[in-house]
């Protein structure tokens, strides 16, 4: 069983008014097969801890650690880190021309075992993940990302979640943009991931919305770039009802 933890971590980020410090110490650890939260206002700094733990070279790791399994993370290259069985969206471009998704998926999978998976039991298994994803046939044979709408998109980074098998998945507003219908779709693929592969998600979220699709472990209130609150699911329900008005001070909601 893996662990992920995020130690005392800081970041900052260059801006054009100099250096502005947007993680401040955040403490977070996730075993496999736990469903993590974290949940909290806008520019609190829940993207910029995806970014960092994706290794996203605009943020500067001023200390802390991120470690899996005791293996520093942050000083491991981006492929590397995909081969430590961490899955990080947006390491993926936004889009590829000229890369069929189907060839893309079997690249992806090559590169992160080492050698290419048997041809007719893979196809069979990218057809059962697309067919459970609600995904047609045919779109196998688009572009990477190329023209895809955002349902589109949240279904292809579900699809590559159930393909390769990481340990972690960070997912950061997999919700936003998608309708009801898309929502449950996407929401049933991390579910069935969690159970087939033993997958730890860390779900980065604004609304408590895809909370009632999956049933988070643990939720993390994040403010002002570090854990304000932790609780259990009970608490995503206390943040809808009363929103994070309580863990705003008065500066920050001026
Ligand atoms: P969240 O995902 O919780 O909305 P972010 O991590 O996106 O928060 O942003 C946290 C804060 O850091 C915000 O004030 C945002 O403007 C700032 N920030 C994030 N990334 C950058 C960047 N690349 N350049 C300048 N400021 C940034
Ligand atoms: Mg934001
Ligand atoms: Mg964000």
């Amino acid at each position: 069983m893996s662990v992920l933890e995020v130690k005392d971590l800081h970041v900052s980020v260059e801006t054009e008014q100099g250096t502005k410090q947007i993680l401040n110490g955040v403490d977070l650890t996730i075993a496999q097969g736990e469903i993590h939260a974290i949940m909290g206002p806008n520019g609190s700094g829940k993207s910029t801890l995806a970014y960092t733990i994706a290794g996203h070279p605009k943020y500067h790791v001023e200390g802390g650690s991120v470690l899996l399994d005791g293996v520093e993370v942050l000083t491991m290259s981006v492929d590397e880190r995909a081969r430590a069985g961490l899955f990080l969206a947006m390491q993926y471009p936004v889009e590829i021309p000229g890369v069929r998704m189907a060839d893309f998926l079997r690249t992806a999978k090559t590169a992160l075992n080492g050698e290419a998976p048997a041809l007719r039991p893979w196809i069979k298994e990218v057809a059962e993940a697309m067919k459970s994803l609600r995904m047609e046939k045919a779109f196998s044979e688009r572009n990477v990302n190329e023209g895809f709408s955002g349902g589109e998109k949240k279904r292809h980074e579900i699809l590559q979640l159930e393909l390769l098998k990481p340990k972690f998945a960070i997912l950061d507003e997999t919700d936003s943009g998608l309708d009801v219908d898309a929502l449950k779709i996407v929401s049933e693929g991390v579910n069935r991931a969690k159970e087939a592969n033993n997958l730890g998600v860390l779900l980065i979220t604004h609304y408590t919305r895809i909370l009632r699709y999956i049933t988070p472990d643990f939720v993390h209130v994040f403010v002002d770039g570090r854990v304000a609150e932790e609780g259990g699911a009970e608490l995503a329900d206390r943040l809808e009802n009363e929103g994070y008005d309580r863990f705003l001070t008065d500066t920050s909601v001026a």
